[in-house]
């Protein structure tokens, strides 16, 4: 009887693996298409600095996010496809496009705005865009083409891309040679430690979510949060709170002196247009 089930649950099992196979291709194939056929798009969420006397800094940041506009499924989200690109190979020619788009974008607003322009421009990197040498050259060639100053570049990576191997490092020191900055993703999640930041080469730490969400309730998520805000400083580095949804959890990671911060509750991510429109409100507005 038990064997019975155990076989069943085994055959349900398989089908569900085959269909997330199945699902995988899928995802492939049209991802394929729609590198070529202009689905994939750009949006932008603002990183506003944190003054010590309440005011948000609207200007201080933008972060470029990939979205992608299926003809059947509709907008896909990015946990959906930036796996099936990392296995696939289709992260080069993606992290290329939001690497370009994004510049483009990025000068766009400099040349539009003047003083109210993002000041930094935030792109995430896979592990997958590291493996190729040549890939920091394609970089430079995109921050030339675009006439993108590198200093207002910052590429976002995760701990565990960060800590690898000593090819992966050498990548990143040659990509802070030409001037970029770097950003460690997602801190708090996974085996990131406080101990090893000093041994990683980025400017700023971006505190993860699930810090800023129990913040209001737990004593020690902010313990948590004030230590590694400290240990940055100490470092040099700034720290940016990701994920603010409330005006609570602003009040929290600013009196916890984060440099920065980034949610819904100052925007969602915008398409290039609406993110003008955003940065020429007032603060406060
Ligand atoms: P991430 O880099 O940590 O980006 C922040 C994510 O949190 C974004 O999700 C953003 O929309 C979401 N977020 C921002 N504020 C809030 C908030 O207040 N509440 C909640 N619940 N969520 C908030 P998104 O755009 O779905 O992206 C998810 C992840 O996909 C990103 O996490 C990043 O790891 C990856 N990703 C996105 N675009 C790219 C890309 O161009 N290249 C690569 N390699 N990865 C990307
Ligand atoms: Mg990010
Ligand atoms: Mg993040
Ligand atoms: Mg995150």
């Amino acid at each position: 009887e038990a064997k019975r089930s155990g076989g069943a649950r085994f055959v349900r099992f398989e089908s569900a693996m085959r269909e997330r196979a199945a699902r995988r291709t899928d995802i492939e194939t049209d991802l394929r298409q729609a590198l070529q056929s202009d689905q994939l798009f750009v949006v932008y969420q603002p990183v506003v600095g944190l003054g010590a006397a309440g005011g948000t800094d609207r200007s201080a940041g933008v972060e470029a996010l990939v979205r992608w506009r299926h003809p059947v499924r509709g907008i896909v989200p990015p946990f959906e496809f930036i796996g099936v690109a990392e296995e696939s190979g289709l992260i080069g020619p993606l992290g290329d496009f939001v690497l370009e788009q994004a510049c483009r974008d990025f000068m766009r607003w400099q040349h539009e705005l003047g003083a109210l322009a993002p000041r930094l421009l935030a792109v995430n990197l896979s592990r997958a865009q590291l493996g190729h040498r040549e890939w920091v050259d394609t970089v430079a060639r995109i921050l030339a083409d675009t006439g993108m100053d590198a200093q207002r570049l910052q590429l976002e990576v995760t701990e565990s891309l960060a800590a690898q191997d000593t090819d992966v490092q050498q990548r990143l020191h040659e990509l802070k040679a030409l001037g970029i900055t770097l950003a460690l993703d997602d801190f708090g999640t996974g085996y990131s430690s406080l101990a090893s930041l000093h041994l990683l080469p980025v400017d700023t730490v971006k505190i993860d979510r699930s810090f800023v969400s129990q913040s209001e309730t737990s004593h020690h998520h902010r313990v948590l949060i004030e230590a590694t805000v400290k240990v940055a400083q100490s470092l040099g580095m700034n720290t940016v709170a990701e994920g603010i949804e409330t005006a609570e959890q602003a009040n929290v990671v600013r009196t916890l002196q984060c440099d920065k911060a980034q949610g819904y509750l100052y925007a969602r991510p915008l398409p290039r247009e609406d993110l003008a429109a955003w940065l020429m409100q007032p603060d406060g507005a």
